[in-house]
């Protein structure tokens, strides 16, 4: 079996608008952060014929690659729904290219998921035993073979209990031939939100990951879709209902059983765009909070605070208005190359950095510099910037981590490495320092991490830095394979 748990995504629905096609482009090019290595669009067309038809295009690349006008001008109807993928190894090829699609009993039905389902290997097994081919290696197609199984022709309701067997996280945007249905996992690890419009004399609805896609398109922010909440949206209007009354997540919880909640806290770390309202937070706010409590925790004597761009920008500017030390941009971002992180080899990898990241000496030379970046995960990109601002002529290099120590890998939907790859999983943050050449290194504290966010891990996952897993792990087993080929390049040093 391929990795499919490295999945990060961006999903994304609308339904009653007539040029739904165009506007689901728009909202996936809103997330393209949330996925660059495939996008795909399914639109309902209910007139064609008299038969409802599902109209598909899904391409490997970026959102503007992938469609053009003509595309998308053949994804007829009212309703659409999109996705965008990106997964760092196995299987890139368009067969996973999400929404997935399939011809059930019932009718076409199209699944677009953000997440990751833990027990995704013991599911396959078994439903493979039981006779489905599968065509995919995705997590996701695991969802359409259960619900081809299920005897019910009403799709919430077998949804209803099939949603029972998933453990892990899932925020799904599904299209049927009549209907359009948004759900959420039990615990909420990853956003769905869900916003409306005015559509002629009618009311369109939209769902998207992130709200910077509501925002792109014109549409109003209503609410969440709620963890454990399914929503469904047809010609006769908007419904919820709600698959868990929550006693199913204790048992899913392995020993932290009074859990009811699980949002995902990378996503205001690193992952989620900063003009995005997530968790009903602001992204923005919260990562500059994280940089005024760094500066609370670690305060150094230094002459300019800069930021690693652009995910380094909010907490940098938090951490310069706590310490009083200037925020300038002593690193300059070329904007036309994708995240070094998505480089598919280590080789790429370093010299993407160089590509992408030019220090301005003007700024840098003889200077006490603050570094602030959101979060470190292998060493390797630090490692080069700190190089790269060190030959501009800095004097000091101060490293600061808007986030605690990343120690442990992520099995619900991001593409946070195994343990083995997590330089903080193996090595005292003194070695670390050494390792990225700074004149001192400093994390923000969970602690820090939780006042910032005027919350705390009842309410958020934080397994990359705590090892608090939510859910059972059951099934995540497939991945020794994988650890132990991980170990030949683990980062000891
Ligand atoms: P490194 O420590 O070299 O692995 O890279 C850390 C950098 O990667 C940080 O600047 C983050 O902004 C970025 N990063 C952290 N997590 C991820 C992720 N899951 N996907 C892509 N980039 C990430």
């Amino acid at each position: 079996m391929k990795n499919s748990w490295k999945e990060e995504c961006g999903v994304f629905g609308i339904w009653n608008h007539p040029e739904a096609a165009k506007l689901t482009y728009l909202g996936l090019y809103a997330m393209q952060h949330r996925g660059q290595e495939s996008a795909g669009i399914v639109s309902l067309d209910m007139q064609s014929a008299g038969q409802p038809v599902h109209r598909i295009h899904k391409s490997l690349g970026l959102v503007a690659d992938a469609f053009s006008e003509s595309t998308l001008a053949k994804l007829t109807g009212s309703v659409a729904i999109g996705h965008v993928r990106y997964s760092t190894t196995g299987d890139n090829s368009v067969v996973n290219a999400q929404p997935l699609t399939s011809e059930l009993l019932s009718g076409p039905l199209a699944v677009a998921h953000n997440g990751n389902i833990v027990n995704s290997s013991i599911l396959r097994t078994a439903l493979q035993r039981d006779g489905a081919i599968f065509q995919a290696t995705s997590d996701t197609e695991i969802l359409l073979h259960l619900l081809a199984k299920h005897p019910s022709n009403d799709l919430v309701s077998a949804l209803t209990e099939v949603l029972k067997n998933l453990v892990g996280a899932y925020s799904f945007v599904i299209l049927a031939h009549d209907r359009m249905v948004a759900l959420r996992d039990p615990l909420g690890f990853r956003p769905l939100v869900l916003g409306q419009m005015k559509s002629g004399s009618g009311l369109c609805y939209v769902v998207a990951s992130e709200t910077c896609a509501l925002d792109l398109i014109g549409a109003q922010f209503v609410r969440e879709i709620e963890p454990g909440e399914i929503v469904e949206i047809s010609s006769e209007g908007i419904k919820s209902s709600r698959f868990t009354d929550g006693t199913e997540v204790a048992g899913q919880a392995n020993g932290q059983t009074n859990r009811k909640s699980a949002n995902c806290v990378f996503e205001h770390v690193y992952f989620s765009r900063p003009d995005s309202v997530v968790f009903g937070k602001s992204v923005y706010d919260s990562r500059k909070k994280f940089g005024e409590k760094l500066a609370e925790e670690s305060g150094i004597e230094a002459d300019v605070v800069i930021p690693v761009p652009d995910s380094g920008v909010p907490a940098a500017i938090g951490y310069s208005q706590k310490s009083g030390i200037p925020f300038e941009f002593g690193i300059i971002r070329n904007h036309y190359i994708g995240r070094t992180f998505i480089q598919p080899a280590q080789s790429i990898r370093d010299v993407g950095v160089k590509i992408k990241l030019n220090p301005q000496p003007q700024i840098l030379k003889d200077k006490r510099v603050v570094v602030i970046d959101d979060s470190l995960v292998r060493g390797t990109t630090s490692q080069k910037i700190i190089a790269l601002i060190r030959q501009a002529g800095a004097k000091e290099v101060h490293l600061r981590i808007a986030s605690p120590p990343t120690t442990g890998p992520c099995y619900y939907g991001v593409d946070t490495p195994q343990k083995s790859q997590l330089i903080a999983s193996q090595n005292s943050i003194e070695d670390i320092r050494k390792y990225i050449g700074a004149d001192s290194l400093a994390y923000l504290s969970e602690d820090g991490m939780w006042k910032a966010l005027s919350s705390g891990p009842e309410r958020f996952c934080a397994a990359c830095f705590n090892g608090e897993y939510p859910t059972s792990l059951k099934g995540v087993e497939t991945k020794k394979n994988t650890d132990q080929k991980d170990k030949s390049q683990a980062k000891q040093i």
